[in-house]
């Protein structure tokens, strides 16, 4: 018997049957654990529906009374927080530990949009001409849709949500189909927090789902998060229709080692980056850019630590790295072994021989040497454990290779030179960069968002900008004029 994982709609599950449905797996043990359900048009419009009814209650409600659900759903989910992480990993794959420490960065989003009432404070100004005041204030959009990938399968939807019900908007959660559970939980502790019915809803499914949301006439704005061809789909499509869109992308993150670095340091760092989440994440680091003369002796330092690196079940506290999250997709990231292979580049640690018990979808750390841009190992994202080593002869090479790559979502140096950190914080073309910190996500009360194909749209996922987003603002100049001010005027207003 396999589970059945359905929308949840004004504030409960959906009770309808699916036209179309979708398999989740277990990565761990390659077993199909659920069907989860896919919207159709209707469903879409079902739950748009819902998110637009609940919007001018949810929207009058006070800022008091929206901080205190939020308020109380933080304290869900850091009570829950185990719960949550072990289905991450059973449809995910990701190790326990893991995925308690995306729950750890979400909860930092939560804690910001309670914040609320502060962070929606407008502007007054007295007297900005004799007798007139001006002043802004801050109002929610309306019905916003979040369409989530498959590697935060609770951070990145908590990237939105929060903030989003926050400024005041409802909304419509498309997660991904490959790992759906996490979000229905979320939904679930929210409504348990007081939510409202119908103020956060969750849809499932597919392009479907995705482009009914993309064409809505009620949904003013999408917040995506996915691969650069569907994020650079979603920000024409949206923004064609007429909607605020902000689409983040995929990444090829590089770290550079400069030659002064700490190599042990930058070697560990390098690893951890590399194959945590085996690979899936948007800010991994997958290319290391050796500066010489160190390249040999980093190389051999990476391999020795990702020799010993135990690949397993997520579920068993021993594993520090689980599987890859579906067999097409392990398929895929293995079809760059070969291709790597058959480019030239040198394979270091060969992650095809891993070897762990069952049916997971297993592919082991994988590192490649002289590595050079023309290679697609390098060019493409590959989204799994596969580490890639260019050499460069000088700091120059290293920032040239850095800015000509298509993505700029994550970067970082590796250098006790305090001058070229400097430097380099300065010239590259990346929206976040970590000077000896290897995965430099910014913390909640900032905000996240790669340059170039990383990125379409110009406002980054939470933080200030977040609330940026998911507001418009209105300024208002204001008078109470005494009777005897009156008289016609065509003159431009000037102020006196
Ligand atoms: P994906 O692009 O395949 O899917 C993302 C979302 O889009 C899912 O909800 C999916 O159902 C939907 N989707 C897929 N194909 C679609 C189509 N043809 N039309 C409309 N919608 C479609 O991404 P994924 O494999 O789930 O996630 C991995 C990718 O996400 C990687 O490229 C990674 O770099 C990127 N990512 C980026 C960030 C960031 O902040 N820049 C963060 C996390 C992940």
């Amino acid at each position: 018997m396999t589970g059945r994982i359905s929308h949840w709609i004004d504030g409960k599950p959906w009770g309808g049957v699916a036209e179309r449905t979708g398999e989740v797996f277990d990565p761990a043990t390659g077993e199909v654990r659920a069907h989860v359900d896919f919207a159709g048009t209707a469903q879409v419009e079902e739950a748009v529906a819902a998110a637009a009814r609940a919007f001018p209650a949810w929207r009058d409600t006070s800022l008091a009374a929206r901080s205190r659900v939020l308020f109380a759903f933080r304290e869900l989910l850091a009570a829950r927080k185990d719960e949550l992480a072990k289905i991450i990993t059973s449809e995910h794959g990701k190790v326990e530990s893991d995925a308690a420490g995306e729950i750890a960065r979400a909860i930092e989003n939560v804690e910001y949009a309670c914040g609320a009432p502060q962070l929606l404070k407008g502007g007054y100004s007295e007297n900005a001409s004799r007798g007139v005041d001006v002043y802004s204030i801050a109002q929610p959009l309306g019905v916003v849709g979040v369409i989530s990938p498959f590697n935060f399968p609770a951070m990145v939807p908590l990237w939105f949500v929060p903030n989003a019900l926050a400024c005041g908007n409802t909304v419509v959660l498309k997660p991904s189909e490959k790992d759906p559970s996490a979000s229905v939980f979320i939904a679930e502790l929210f409504a348990e927090a007081g939510l409202p019915a119908g103020v956060l809803n969750v849809l499932h499914g597919d392009k479907v789902a995705v482009d009914g949301l993309l064409e809505h006439p009620a949904v003013k704005a999408i917040s995506f998060v996915g691969s650069t061809p569907i994020a650079r789909y979603v920000y024409e499509t949206g923004t064609a229709h007429g909607k605020r869109v902000q689409a983040l992308g995929g990444a090829k993150n590089h770290m550079v080692v400069l030659p002064d670095a700490d190599l042990d340091l930058a070697a560990d760092a390098a690893v951890s980056a590399g194959f945590g989440s085996a690979g899936e994440r948007c800010m991994a680091v997958s290319v290391v850019v050796a500066v010489e003369p160190v390249a040999d002796e980093l190389v051999a330092k990476v391999t020795e630590r990702m020799t010993r690196l135990k690949v397993g079940d997520g579920r068993d506290p021993a594993s520090e790295m689980g599987p890859l999250v579906t067999a097409a997709h392990r398929d895929r990231v293995r079809s760059y072994v070969e291709a790597g292979l058959a480019e030239g580049a040198s394979l270091v640690v060969d992650g095809r021989d891993v070897a762990v018990d069952g049916g997971g979808f297993w592919l082991g750390p994988t590192l490649f040497d002289h590595v050079t841009p023309e290679m697609s190992v390098y060019r493409d994202e590959i989204f799994g454990p596969v580490l890639s080593v260019v050499r460069a002869r000088t700091y120059d090479e290293a920032l040239e290779l850095v800015n000509a790559n298509a993505y700029g979502n994550g970067t970082a140096i590796f250098t006790n030179d305090g001058r070229a950190a400097r430097r380099f914080q300065n010239e590259v073309e990346v929206g976040m960069v970590g000077l000896n910190v290897p995965i430099p996500v910014p913390v909640g009360y900032y905000s996240f968002g790669g340059w170039k194909d990383s990125l379409f749209g110009d406002s980054h996922a939470y933080g200030p900008e977040g609330f940026h987003f998911f507001t418009r603002r209105k300024v208002v100049t204001s008078r109470w004029p005494d009777p005897s001010q009156g008289g016609v005027n065509l003159g431009f207003p000037r102020n006196s």
